[in-house]
């Protein structure tokens, strides 16, 4: 099934929630807002969907998000767009590639990838977090991807029959939304993290 389709099917079937965004219908369109602003009336106004990606960049305080799935996405903006296609790529700005994800694990196709494969494959200045113990990965997951600093759920294992075990239930079930953000390998903010702790 293509993105757009399967979009298109979840806002038919009545969700309206992608991580820390609402999306609600306007004329034959859409609008896009954080779900916290769903009251207000003085939101700046946004009509193209590349002003996504600005949105995306910084937080309220004006801070760089390295993390653009960190529950930190500012506030004070509703970006209306004329149909699918232009909520699709706005959706793919503030939450890159969540969507395909998304529709690949509905579809069975979403292999998510071991730390210990993650690790293998670093070079260079990386290549020292193939050093890092079962039990660092764990211990770092439990701080670095925990809800409070990222919202995905996490799909991959330390190794194979090695799970993370410092996180609650939740943060390993892709159903717990309606469109659950899906981390299916760790990301590089995290490889970043665990060069760190090796040294
Ligand atoms: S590894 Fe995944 S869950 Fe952890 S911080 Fe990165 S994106 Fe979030």
């Amino acid at each position: 099934m293509s993105i757009t389709k399967a979009l298109q099917d979840w806002l038919d079937g009545g969700s309206s929630r992608m991580g820390q965004l609402l999306v609600r219908r306007e004329g034959g369109g859409f609008s896009l807002l954080h779900h916290e602003d769903a009251a207000r009336a003085d939101l700046a106004a946004f009509h193209d969907p590349e002003a996504a990606r600005e949105i995306a960049r910084y937080d309220d305080a004006g801070k760089y998000r390295p993390l653009k799935s960190a529950p930190n996405l500012r506030h004070g903006w509703e970006l209306s767009l004329e149909g699918l296609e232009d909520l699709r790529l706005a959706l793919d700005f503030l939450y890159p590639a969540a969507l395909g994800a998304w529709v690949w694990r509905r579809e069975g196709r979403l292999a998510p990838v071991d730390f210990r494969r993650t690790a293998e494959r670093q070079t260079g200045m990386y290549e020292i977090v193939k050093r890092l113990s079962d039990a660092q990965a764990d211990a770092l997951a439990g701080d670095f991807c925990a809800d409070g600093k990222c919202l995905k759920t996490i799909l991959w294992r330390i190794a194979p029959g090695r799970p993370v075990t410092t996180l609650p239930p939740a943060k390993f079930d892709p159903e717990r939304e309606a469109m659950s953000l899906l981390c299916a390998e760790a990301c590089n903010l995290y490889v970043a993290a665990a060069r760190k702790v090796v040294r």
